[in-house]
This record gives structure tokens, C-alpha cells and sequence, in this order.
């Protein structure tokens, strides 16, 4: 088992923090590259991006979700922000959508059309 050169080796393999390795990016945990792959992932879409006004179980207006945006997690973060101030409304991402207080699928169909998306 123990060699010259097996020290440094043997210590990694048989690390005694063997269970602080991350099983999605088998770094460890301390270096795990999960997160930031997730968040600059980008999703699979036809480049199309859709808006669904959904009222089902919401109160008042219910929410404007838009999805199939070609952006990352962080990208999507920015994109909820500015279209947040820009109406003025609340919002939150989801997963790759982004849901916005309120039925404005129009003004938001018109704002993304503005920013270049193929709406
Ligand atoms: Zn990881």
C-alpha cells in the first residue's frame, strides 16, 4: 500500500473528508462548480419565447409567466429585474421561467420584442 511516492496519493484517495465530495461535480464540496454550472446553463428552447397568463389557484390578476427564453439562470435573473421595474410589479424566477405579478402578457410581449426576443 505505501510507496515512495504514495503518500500524497494515498491521501487523497483515502482523505478521511472522503464524504464531503460533491456527487455532481465530484470536486469537493469546498470547490463544487455545481451551482455556477447551473446557473450558466442554458436550457434547451426553439428560440421562441412564450408568455402564459395564468390565473388557476392565484389571487387578483394572477401571475404572467414567460418561458423558453434562451438565457442562464443569472441571465434570466437580470432579464426579471429590469422587466420588474419596467412594470412596476412584482416577479420572481423559476426554475427557466420568470413569473410576474399581474395578467400584462401583452406589455410584456411588447417589452421582450423591444429587447430583441422572438416572442
Ligand atoms: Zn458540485
Amino acid at each position: 500500500m505505501s510507496g515512495i511516492d504514495s503518500d500524497t496519493n494515498s491521501r487523497l484517495v483515502y482523505s478521511s473528508d472522503k464524504g464531503s465530495m460533491c456527487p455532481g461535480c465530484s470536486k469537493p464540496v469546498k470547490e463544487c462548480i455545481c451551482r455556477e454550472i447551473k446557473r450558466n446553463a442554458l436550457p434547451e428552447t426553439t428560440g421562441k419565447v412564450r408568455i402564459r397568463h395564468e390565473t388557476a389557484g392565484r389571487r387578483n390578476k394572477g401571475v404572467t409567466i414567460i418561458y423558453g427564453l434562451p438565457l442562464s439562470q443569472d441571465q434570466l435573473e437580470k432579464l426579471a429585474k429590469k422587466l420588474k421595474s419596467t412594470f412596476g410589479t412584482g416577479g420572481a424566477v423559476k426554475g427557466y421561467t420568470i413569473e410576474l405579478q399581474g395578467g400584462q402578457c401583452e406589455k410584456v410581449a411588447v417589452e421582450l420584442r423591444r429587447l430583441g426576443y422572438l416572442v
